[in-house]
């Protein structure tokens, strides 16, 4: 199946009321902030979204969005490339899930001056927030200088013992 473009807004409730379901993507070069925090975005954002209306009455946006991008890794330094994935839930309705008191199940979406939901900004909101705290290869895999060491580790280990450093010379 041909994956299709992303529609950039959407009127939620509309969309709610006919159970739209999209199953697409948004094109990386539109991922602008995302690539301001990332080295490079490798793929366009992969989405699937769906739009309904919920027991309650509250307008629901659900969905999944992932996307290829690549870092510096903070231990070595060198590339590091990442897969991103993020899962949502959001509902329109923020007064009306706050007066069911179920304001810790969604997220809320604001809408634009005409009732319009900007999905290329959720999408990379969501993005950017699955991002990890540090950004490092899996433990093991960075590339080492020759001879390196983690520096960090070493420092570590010579001020909490300082006998460290000779024990290390007696066995070499
Ligand atoms: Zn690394």
């Amino acid at each position: 199946m041909q994956k299709v473009k992303i529609p950039h807004k959407v009127d939620p409730v509309r969309a709610a009321a006919k159970k739209l379901d999209y199953d697409g993507y948004i094109p990386r070069d539109k991922l602008e902030r995302l690539a301001g925090v990332v080295e490079t975005v490798l793929s366009d954002a992969e989405v699937r979204l769906s739009f309904s209306v919920d027991l309650q009455g509250l307008t629901v946006i659900e969905g999944s969005a992932g996307a290829a991008v690549k870092c510096e890794c903070q231990r070595c330094g060198d590339p590091c490339e990442l897969g991103l994935s993020a899962d949502f839930h959001y509902t329109v309705d923020e007064k009306k899930a706050r007066d069911l008191g179920l304001e810790d199940d969604y997220d809320f979406a604001d809408l634009d001056e005409f009732g319009e939901l900007d999905i290329y900004n959720l999408v990379e909101d969501e993005l950017m927030l699955s991002l990890p705290m540090v950004i490092m290869h899996p433990e093991g895999e960075c590339e080492m200088p020759e001879g390196g060491v983690y520096g960090k580790i070493v420092t570590e280990n010579t001020e909490s013992n300082p006998f460290a450093v000779l024990g290390k010379l007696k066995k070499s």
